[in-house]
């Protein structure tokens, strides 16, 4: 474990907190070849319970990322069913060759991997430092933290606030923010049950409240109350394990008796927003971004899609291969997909409630989750895979998620996931009988950024998928200029010098004369 005495005064990039998120997009910048320094406030990662839903977006983005062992690429469509607004039936789906639809992965158990990983790459990464104050000017930014008792400084020239709901970060630099108050009060702890075999489980609503009950008939039962009819009174007040067990009396109308309460907290629908994710030189990712309530499982889910979405980018800028206004387009994808979570929420929330309004949302939901294809729609936007997969790669547009699917290489057949794995922080230029235009094109000033792959199975289209698995263009490949505009734009460098070293793509490969990669 790195010591305080071992830190440099300067960085690329700190990044403040090393939970699941601050971990991940740390080495995501790691494997980027940044240098990294991470600060961590609590003194080791602790185990109390919190997300561990993984959704299938997530998981794709982690096998991509090589995180996962990559499925076979001809696996069926995976479903489960998942609950929605305290309902059970909705199905959630992954496409085929993309591995599971949910799994089940504490939050914690993925702190430890990441970290682990950034750790074996040599990443610093100082536990029980509490970073007190960012400071940001047009040459850098300066993080100062308290460690051991004394307050020290670092200088970086990037910083991402990854330090969770209430984040130092996003207060000390000022980022604005979009809040709505709270309107529900809950209650969360683990116990074990007396009686199990008759506690009420899952999902049950009665006229006083919601109880959801995780029954674990040996150890520890999962115990959340939903109370829809105003907020907390004081929700820093510590939840005591006798608040909890008169709660979930009241709301059952029956006594659930349990001991050994522990892991007791509040939470509540306030939901908060940043306006921007980035600040100058300063970003943020995961709750440090956006809390809402955690119905359907989602928040870790979004800051896992944040983390892997400003890696590369981030990377990117910090090498100067791209332009700062990268990190922009990263800011705005991220928040529309928070938004559309937090709304989401609030449509479950709102069916939720006791009394005859959320009584009419609940029938309506139970008709909606009978249409297959309504229900799909839904179970995409819970799983943040709301941009259509489209089946075959030659059917994807700009913006799409690219599916799985076979690629015939020039050295064999592969499959996108795979190739994502071995390209690492490169993104993928798929072309059919374009290669050598494309190469030419390309490799003088992007191979850093871009692997070139002949895909003889998609004939006249050339596809550019992100790091992330995002379409960034697709088509034929014409005089070429779309495809070197989209990849200036998403990897940085001059489409314009790049068309006028070319000459057109019909320059053949040896033609091409080598720039440096900076393009
Ligand atoms: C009851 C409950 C259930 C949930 N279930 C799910 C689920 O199933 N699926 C899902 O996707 N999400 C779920 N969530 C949400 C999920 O837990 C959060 O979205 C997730 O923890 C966010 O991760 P993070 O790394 O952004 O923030 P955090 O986990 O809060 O990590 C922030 C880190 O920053 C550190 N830090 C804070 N301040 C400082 C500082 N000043 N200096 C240095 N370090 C600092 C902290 O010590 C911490 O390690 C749930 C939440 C709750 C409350």
């Amino acid at each position: 474990m790195t010591e305080a005495g071992d830190l440099r005064q300067h960085h690329q990039v700190v990044v403040v907190g090393g939970g699941p998120v601050g971990s991940l997009t740390a080495l995501e910048l790691a494997r980027g070849g940044i240098d990294v320094l991470v600060l961590e406030a609590a003194p080791h990662t602790t185990d109390v319970p919190k997300a561990g839903t993984i959704h299938a977006r997530s998981i794709q983005l982690l096998t991509r990322r090589g995180y996962f062992a990559a499925p076979d690429v001809d696996a069926e469509a995976a479903s489960t069913t998942f609950h929605y607004a305290g309902v059970w039936g909705l199905e959630i789906t992954a496409p085929p060759g993309e591995g599971p639809a949910i799994a089940g992965i504490g939050q914690s158990d993925l702190e430890r991997l990441f970290t682990a990983r950034l750790i074996g790459l040599g990443t610093p990464v100082l536990k029980a430092a509490v970073v007190t104050e960012v400071h940001q000017d047009d040459g850098g930014a300066t993080v100062t933290f308290t460690h051991e008792g004394r307050t020290r400084v670092v200088t970086a020239d990037w910083v991402v606030g990854a330090d969770g709901a209430r984040s130092i970060v996003r207060r000390s630099a000022g980022f604005t923010a979009t809040e709505t108050a709270p309107t529900a009060a809950a209650l969360l702890g683990f116990a074990v049950l007396d009686d199990p075999a008759n506690a009420p489980r899952g999902w049950v609503r009665t006229e006083r409240g919601w109880t959801v009950l995780n029954v674990d008939h040996t150890g520890f039962s999962r115990i959340i109350t939903f109370d829809l009819g105003g907020p907390h009174e004081d929700h820093r007040r510590p939840l005591t394990a006798e608040e909890l067990q008169v709660t979930v009396d009241r709301f059952a109308g029956r006594p659930v008796p349990f001991r050994n309460a522990r892991s007791l907290s509040r939470f509540s629908d306030y939901s908060r927003l940043v306006d921007d994710y980035r600040l100058g030189r300063v970003l943020l990712v995961g709750d440090a971004a956006h809390v809402h309530f955690p119905l359907g499982g989602q928040g870790l889910n979004l800051g896992i899609g944040d983390a892997i979405g400003l890696g590369w980018r981030l990377a990117l800028v910090a090498r100067g291969q791209a332009d700062p206004s990268v990190l922009d387009v990263y800011s705005r994808e991220r928040h529309a997909c928070a938004a559309g979570v937090i709304a989401n929420v609030a449509d479950q929330r709102e069916r939720m409630r006791i009394g005859v309004d959320g009584d009419r949302l609940r029938h309506e939901l139970g008709v909606l989750l009978e249409d297959r294809d309504r229900n799909r729609a839904l179970g995409s936007a819970i799983s943040v895979q709301s941009q259509p997969a489209p089946s075959a790669l030659q059917d994807a547009a700009r913006g799409d998620f690219a599916a799985n699917t076979v690629i015939e290489t020039d050295t064999g057949v592969s499959d996108l996931i795979r190739l994502h794995v071995a390209a690492g922080n490169r993104g993928l230029l798929l072309c059919g009988d374009a290669s050598e235009s494309v190469r030419a094109l390309v490799e003088p000033f992007w191979a850093e950024r871009v692997r070139v792959i002949r895909a003889r199975n998609l004939g006249a289209t050339t596809v550019l998928v992100r790091p992330d698995g995002e379409v960034a263009w697709s088509g034929e490949l014409g005089d070429g200029g779309e495809l070197v505009t989209r990849l200036a734009e998403t990897f940085g460098g001059s489409a314009a010098r790049a068309r006028l070293t070319s000459a057109g793509t019909r320059q053949p490969r040896t033609g091409a004369k080598r720039l440096p990669a900076d393009g």
